[in-house]
């Protein structure tokens, strides 16, 4: 099964991809974890990366494609995989195409998240990330408090804001997403494997999908 998740930053693509990962069993491909795991190691990848990110703004294709391709053709993407963050421009959109036709698969869900911006904004300000990059666990300090106030429940590390979290770099990156990403919409809207749910919470996410991976 072939997911790919689309939307704002913010609008819930990593907290519906892990259900969906529970709920089948396929990995999720986050580029942005990807990176961030490249910056963390200091890897070319990174330091070619991490000015871009820290900026709200996109890495440029090439970098995001080299890393997709090796990343889609690994053993445990054989039976699936959830994109989540990948494509964000057309042209890594018709990259994924050619790709994904050369290796003769195809989607059976893309799925746009609708949430309005003002919910976006809230949410990523407010957002703290654990900064073990094997951890990476995700909290929100008015929705979803870590149990001791700035501790990572998972693994004791501290947890932050990430630099590209704060109000005037979120808004950045909502500016990017109208501009660079939100033109993805049109771009699959007459796939048949196409469908936008308003999302505030994942479950209507979830059942959209159900209802399209069981066509
Ligand atoms: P995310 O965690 O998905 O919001 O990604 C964090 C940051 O990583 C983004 O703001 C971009 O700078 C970069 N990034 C992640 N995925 C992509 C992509 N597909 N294309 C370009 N840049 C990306």
């Amino acid at each position: 099964m072939r997911i790919i998740l689309l939307g704002a930053p913010g609008a819930g693509k990593g907290t519906v991809a892990e259900l969906l990962t529970k709920r089948y069993g396929i990995p999720q491909i986050s580029t942005g974890d990807m990176l961030r795991s490249a910056v963390n190691a200091g890897t070319e990848l990174g330091r070619a990366a991490g000015g871009f990110m820290t900026r709200g703004e996109l890495v440029p294709d090439d970098l995001i494609l080299g890393i997709m391709e090796e990343r889609l053709r690994e053993k445990d993407c054989a039976k699936g995989f959830i994109l989540d963050g990948f494509p964000r421009t057309l042209g890594q959109a018709s990259s994924l195409g050619k790709m994904l036709g050369a290796m003769g698969i195809s989607l059976d869900a893309i799925v746009n998240l609708e949430v309005p911006d003002e919910v976006l904004i809230t949410r990523l300000a407010s957002r703290r990330t654990c900064t073990n990059p094997e951890c990476q666990a995700i909290y929100n300090v008015i929705t979803w408090p870590s149990a001791r106030e700035g501790i990572c429940d998972r693994c004791g590390a501290p947890t932050a804001q990430r630099d590209d979290e704060t109000e005037e770099a979120v808004k950045r990156r909502l500016a990017t997403y109208g501009e660079k990403t939100a033109p993805l919409i049109d771009y699959y809207k007459n796939d048949p494997a196409f469908i936008s749910v308003p999302s505030l919470k994942p479950e209507p996410a979830m059942d959209a999908i159900a209802a399209l991976v069981s066509r």
